[in-house]
C-alpha cells in the first residue's frame, strides 16, 4: 500500500469515480480537494457531502493553490493532456488516475478487463462465476460502480474480495503500479477517435494493461483478434482465447458445446443451456472462465453461472418467454452496427422492433440482413425513414412500443424471437436507454 496520510491530493473532476476517489483518499488522511471546472455541478446536496468526508473543493476554476499538492488524480472524463494537468506536471505535481489509487489498497488480487466491446457483460460474468464459486467477487470500475467506491465499502467492512475491475483506455493513461493478478483484453476495434489521435495511440493506451504484470501473473488475450495479435506485448503468462484448438487454451467451442479445463480435468456445457446468445458472446464466455479459472476448484459453481446468468441489463439481455415465444431486450442499441450485432446473434426467426430518434446514420446497411428479419416493427421518429429506407415486405409502422410488442406477439409462432434493437436514441419517447428497456420489460412481463 502506498502511504497517503497527510499528502496533499487534487481531485480533477467531481463525477461518479472524481468522487468515489475523494472519499476514499480523504477517509485513509489525505488532505484532499476537488477541482472541478463545471460551475453547474456545485449543487447544495453535493457540497455537504463533500464537508461531511473532509474534503475541500472548488468549482468553475482550477486554482494556483493545486500546484503545491503531492499528487493529482485525473478523472477518466478529463483528456489526460488537458490544460490543468499539464499544468499540473510542470509545477512537478504527478498525476495518476482514479484506478491507480484504488490499487494502492487493494490488499486481494485483482482482475482487469478492458476491449473495445464486451467489457461490462465480460466483468459481470467473472464476477458472477467467481461468486457462483463460493467466493466474494466484486464487479467494479467503468461499469458505473468504481473501483475506488469498491475499495472504500471493502475497508470499512473490513472484507476482501476478489476485486473484477472493467477499465477503460481513459483509465489506463495513468497508471504507475497498477498490475492485474490477471489482464484481459477483450478485442481492439476504433473507438474513442475524438480523444485519441490515431488508432495506434488508442491501442497504446490499452496495453498498458500488461505494463506492469510480472511474469508470475495472467495475460487474457483473445488470439482472434488480429489487431491483439499485431501488439500485444506482454510479460505475463499469457492464457489464449480463440475459437481454434490450441494448446494453451482453456476455454474452447466446439459443435454445440463449451469446453473448459479446470486444473486440468475437462468439462462441457451445451450451448442450449446458456442464455447469452450470439458468436460475441461466446468470446466473452471464453474470456471470462479463463479469467477466473486460476481462482477456481471445480466447476459446479460456473455451471450454476453460465446457465443463470442472463447479461447485463439492456445488452441482449433475455427477458423472458412466453408461449415458447422468447424475448430480448438490446436497447442499448443505438446504432445499426449493434443491431446488426443483435441480428447475428440468433439463428431463430427474429420479429425486431427498430426505431426511436434518428441519428442521421443511413438505416440501409440493413438492407443486407433483411433475411434474418422475419417481421419489423417501427416506432417512434425513425418510423417513416426506416420504411423509405429498407425493402422489408413485412414490416408494420407501431408508433408506441405497446403496439410493437403486442403485434410482434401476436406474429410470433412458439421458437421466434421477438427482438427490441432500436438502432436509434430513445429521446423522443424516453428519458434515456435504460429507462426504454425498463419498460419493454413491464410490457413482456404483463403479456398471458
Ligand atoms: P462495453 O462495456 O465494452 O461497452 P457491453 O458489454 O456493454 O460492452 O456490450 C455493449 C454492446 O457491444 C452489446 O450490446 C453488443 O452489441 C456489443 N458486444 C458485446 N460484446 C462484444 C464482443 N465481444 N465483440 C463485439 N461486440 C460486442
Amino acid at each position: 500500500m502506498i502511504y497517503v496520510e497527510g499528502k496533499k491530493v487534487v481531485v480533477l473532476g467531481a463525477q461518479r469515480s472524481g468522487l468515489a476517489v475523494a472519499r476514499l483518499l480523504s477517509s485513509q488522511g489525505s488532505e484532499v480537494i476537488v477541482s472541478e471546472s463545471n460551475p453547474d455541478l456545485e449543487t447544495p446536496e453535493l457540497v455537504s457531502k463533500l464537508e461531511e468526508w473532509g474534503v475541500d473543493y472548488e468549482f468553475g476554476e482550477h486554482s494556483e493553490q493545486l500546484f503545491d499538492a503531492n499528487f493529482a488524480v485525473i478523472s477518466p472524463g478529463i483528456p489526460t493532456r488537458a490544460k490543468i494537468a499539464d499544468q499540473l506536471r510542470w509545477n512537478n505535481v504527478p498525476v495518476v488516475s482514479e484506478i491507480e489509487v484504488a490499487f494502492w489498497f487493494a490488499d486481494t488480487p485483482t482482475i482487469a478487463i478492458t476491449g473495445s466491446n464486451g467489457k461490462t457483460t465480460t466483468t459481470e460474468l467473472t464476477a458472477d462465476i467467481l461468486n457462483k464459486s463460493g467466493l466474494d467477487a466484486v464487479a467494479c470500475g467503468n461499469n458505473g460502480y468504481p473501483f475506488s467506491e469498491a475499495i472504500y465499502q471493502s475497508l470499512q467492512q473490513d472484507r476482501h474480495p476478489v476485486y473484477v475491475v472493467e477499465v477503460s483506455s481513459f483509465q489506463l493513461e495513468n497508471i504507475q503500479l497498477f498490475s492485474p493478478h490477471t489482464a484481459v483484453l477483450l478485442n481492439l476495434t476504433p473507438d474513442h477517435m475524438d480523444r485519441y489521435r490515431s488508432f495506434e495511440d488508442y491501442i497504446q493506451a490499452k496495453m498498458n494493461i500488461f505494463n506492469h504484470q510480472s511474469r508470475e501473473r495472467y495475460a487474457v488475450l483473445n488470439i482472434d483478434d488480429p489487431n491483439i495479435v499485431k501488439y500485444a506485448n506482454v510479460k505475463a503468462k499469457v492464457i489464449p482465447v480463440t475459437m481454434n484448438k490450441h494448446t494453451d487454451r482453456l476455454a474452447g467451442f466446439e459443435n454445440g458445446y463449451f469446453n473448459f479445463k479446470i486444473k486440468n480435468v475437462p468439462y462441457q456445457i451445451e450451448e442450449s443451456k446458456i442464455l447469452l446468445p450470439g458468436l460475441h458472446n461466446k468470446y466473452n464466455i471464453m474470456s471470462a472462465f479463463s479469467a477466473a479459472v486460476s481462482f477456481l476448484e471445480s466447476s459446479a459453481g460456473v455451471t450454476v453461472s453460465l446457465t443463470t446468468f442472463k447479461g447485463v441489463p439492456h445488452r441482449l439481455q433475455y427477458v423472458d418467454s412466453k408461449n415458447n415465444v422468447l424475448f430480448y431486450n438490446d436497447s442499448k442499441s443505438t446504432n445499426v452496427d449493434s443491431v446488426i450485432v443483435a441480428l447475428k446473434s440468433f439463428s431463430k426467426p427474429v420479429h425486431l422492433i427498430l426505431g426511436g430518434r434518428d441519428k442521421g446514420i443511413p438505416f440501409t446497411p440493413l438492407n443486407d440482413h433483411l433475411e434474418e428479419i422475419k417481421h419489423l416493427y417501427t416506432i417512434g421518429e425513425a418510423a417513416e425513414i426506416i420504411a423509405f429506407e429498407l425493402d422489408a415486405k413485412n414490416i408494420t409502422a407501431c408508433k408506441t412500443l405497446d403496439k410493437a410488442v403486442a403485434k410482434a406477439y401476436e406474429n410470433a409462432n412458439p421458437g421466434d424471437i421477438v427482438l427490441l434493437s432500436p438502432g436509434c436514441s430513445s429521446f423522443d419517447q424516453f428519458e434515456n436507454f435504460e429507462e426504454r428497456g425498463e419498460y419493454f420489460m413491464e410490457i413482456v412481463k404483463k403479456l398471458k
